[in-house]
């Protein structure tokens, strides 16, 4: 891979925007050089631009250099800023397995980038070769979601490096899931692979999803772009933060991942015995895509309860599904309460 020549011309040629705290990062006791009111700390001052010190403790728990990381407002904001890079408007395209995330595509057609789609099977096995034919010259992003969303299951670790090895341009494994996953993540590949980014997000499985902070790793230089692209201050303080004082409690996390992962397993297999449910499909995630009898009747019948699942049975492969996210123990088993109640009421009809 040449890094040189997958990069925009216009994005090459770019001199970024130098901020005030970019110039001078030292300390001081009088800062006069960014315009700010000097009253209401810590909130008067920007924040950053490269948040050092969250990344250290980001590095330390990943094992991973902070040099190779870069912060974003959620995993949708690289998700955009890569296209940007990469991609020139009207020529180069963007190939991903389907179904999958739908902000690639939506990135993509803000970007007027094309978004070449390559069917799963039935299983949601990803063929690695089929995928490669739909590349060609112009093709400068993959974008791989694994554990995949909405189907839920892990795509096979060969079938990835195959994808990352043979194709010539950037290879994005977006590893949202991946705290839920049997399988590792690709994170200790990172280093064999200069065309590989692993993103991951706080969303998830760091229950934080309303803070908005995703986590790019790539190779050095893969991260020196993305800094060149983004917003200077695209991190506020308020999400540093707190994200610094919740890297602290790391043991509270991982016990919510342990106890809904049991809630998964349980779940799973309530779900499997339901008579309104033809298929629950394996999940390396924090949900299922179930297959109903039928997906938009189930889908309103819990809107009226009260219930909000998604309804998937619009795309394809995934005719008749919804997508259920695990909650707590007693949401789950609110669920499972009220889909059996849907059986009475389909036996009654
Ligand atoms: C939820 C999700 C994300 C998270 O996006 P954020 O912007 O970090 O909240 C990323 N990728 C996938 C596949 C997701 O399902």
């Amino acid at each position: 891979m040449e890094l040189d020549l997958l990069v925009r011309k216009c994005i090459k040629a770019l001199s970024p925007y130098s901020s005030a705290r970019d110039e001078y990062q030292g300390k001081a006791s009088v800062f006069m050089d960014a315009n700010e009111n000097p009253y209401n700390a810590p909130y008067d001052r920007y924040p950053d631009p490269k948040q050092w010190e969250l990344k250290e403790k980001i590095a330390h728990l990943k094992n991973i250099p902070k040099e190779q990381i870069m912060l974003g407002n959620g995993s949708d904001e690289p998700i955009d800023l890569l296209i940007r890079i990469f991609c020139e408007p009207g020529v180069d395209n963007i190939v991903a397995p389907d179904p999958t995330y739908g902000m690639y595509q939506v990135a993509a057609q803000i970007n007027n980038v094309e978004y070449r789609r390559v069917r799963f099977d039935e299983n949601f096995n990803l063929d690695a070769d089929k995928l490669l034919r739909a590349t060609d010259r112009n093709t400068k992003l993959i974008y791989l979601c694994s554990p995949n969303n909405p189907t839920g299951n892990a795509l096979e670790h060969n079938t990835m490096l195959k994808i990352i090895s043979s194709f010539s341009g950037i290879v994005i494994v977006d590893e949202a899931y991946i705290d839920f996953s049997s399988k590792p993540s690709l994170l200790k590949q990172l280093n064999d692979y200069p065309n590989l980014i692993v993103l991951q997000t706080f969303s998830k499985a760091w229950a934080s999803a309303g803070v908005r902070l995703g986590v790019t790793y790539a190779s050095k230089e893969i991260i020196a772009l993305l800094h060149k692209v983004k917003y200077p201050y695209n991190i506020n303080i308020l999400t540093q933060n707190y994200m610094l004082h919740l890297l602290d409690d790391y043991p509270k996390i991982q016990n919510w991942i342990h106890i809904l992962m049991a809630e998964r397993d349980l779940l799973e297999k309530e779900l499997k015995a339901l008579p309104c449910v033809e298929k629950v499909y394996p999940s390396d995630a924090n949900f299922f895509l179930v297959k109903m009898n039928d997906a938009n009747a189930a889908y309103r019948y819990l809107v009226d309860r009260s219930i909000i699942v998604r309804n998937r049975n619009n795309l394809p492969l995934c005719a008749n599904c919804i997508r259920i996210t695990v909650g707590t123990k007693a949401e789950n088993q609110m669920l499972i309460q009220t889909l059996k109640e849907l059986k009475i009421e389909f036996l009654e009809q």
